[in-house]
């Protein structure tokens, strides 16, 4: 492989984990290419950027994931059902479009063996593609969300859909917290009455927020839960993203040991 050039593209984007994880993983391989960052202010520039800045490869993050699926020449069948794309590879002259979040998250999950009732809160884009994937992989998934606006297609798709106005409590084997509810705040992701009845018959809570104890995470361990963050499912959609990156020259734990050391340092 000639040097190329990767980034990923956001607003904000001086946060973002990608550059480091993609950067040691491709310096550990010994491949002669760079990965950046870059801070785009209007989604649909999205293509143009691509080709002037000569890339190869990009990730894709808030707000732009929506754009993304609109710049592409090609998408994967998942990726095309889903509407998000966080990963865009240019073979030829043409943009190629994958989704990795939803499969970095089932892997994340799939310690919690014999887990099948799960119960999302937030039905944000995050949540639709992992939702979807999760219903594929056989999961029974509920949404639970603040407000009604964004149940809509999580309906039509199938899914048990209920806001804070008319949620019923039953029993999950997860809890997911699939909102930035904690990310910069002390908020939790729907009101603590309803946690403190799903949280005891659960197997498991999960944040997808990563390096944070959530005060969702801390109400499960306050529950004597076992938890989980988001740090794994950020992990396994970069070495996915890695293996499109590199026409899956190199095997995921080939990958993997390199890109997990972003998180150490
Ligand atoms: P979106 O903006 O698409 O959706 C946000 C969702 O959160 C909506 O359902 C919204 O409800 C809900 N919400 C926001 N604030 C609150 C609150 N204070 N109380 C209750 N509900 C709230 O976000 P994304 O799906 O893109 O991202 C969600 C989270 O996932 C972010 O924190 C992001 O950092 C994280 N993430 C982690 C990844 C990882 O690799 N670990 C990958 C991608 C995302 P409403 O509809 O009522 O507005």
């Amino acid at each position: 492989m000639s040097k190329h050039l990767f980034a990923i593209f956001g607003n904000p984007v001086s946060h973002s984990k990608s550059p480091l994880m993609h950067n040691l993983a491709f310096r550990g391989l010994k491949i002669d290419a760079c990965y950046t960052r870059y801070l785009l202010e209007n989604g649909g520039k999205l293509k143009d950027k691509f080709f002037e800045l000569g890339l190869k490869g990009i990730n894709i993050t808030v707000p732009h994931k929506e754009y993304a699926y609109q710049a592409c020449d090609e998408l994967d069948p998942f990726a095309q059902k889903v509407g998000a794309v966080n990963t865009i590879v240019e073979r030829d002259g043409k943009l190629y479009g994958y989704n990795t979040d939803a499969p970095g998250f089932l892997k994340a999950i799939s310690e919690f063996n014999g887990a099948k009732k799960v119960l999302f809160l937030g039905a944000g884009g995050t949540a639709q593609s992992t939702s979807m994937i999760l219903k594929e992989a056989g999961y029974d998934v509920t949404i639970l969300n603040r407000s009604e606006g964004r149940l809509v297609r999580y309906q039509e798709a199938g899914f048990e859909t209920y806001t804070f106005e008319n949620f019923k409590i039953q029993e999950y084997d997860l809890v997911i917290n699939m909102t930035s509810a904690g990310l910069e705040d002390d908020s939790l992701p729907c009101p603590k009455e309803f946690l403190d009845e799903v949280i005891p018959s659960a197997k498991a809570c999960i944040d997808i927020i990563y390096g944070k104890d959530t005060p969702f995470l801390k109400l499960a361990k306050a529950h004597n839960k076992p938890t989980k963050d988001g740090a794994d499912m950020l992990l396994y959609q970069g070495v996915i993203a890695f293996e499109y990156f590199t026409d899956n020259a190199y095997k995921f734990h080939e990958i993997i040991p390199y890109m997990k050391r972003a998180f150490i340092l």
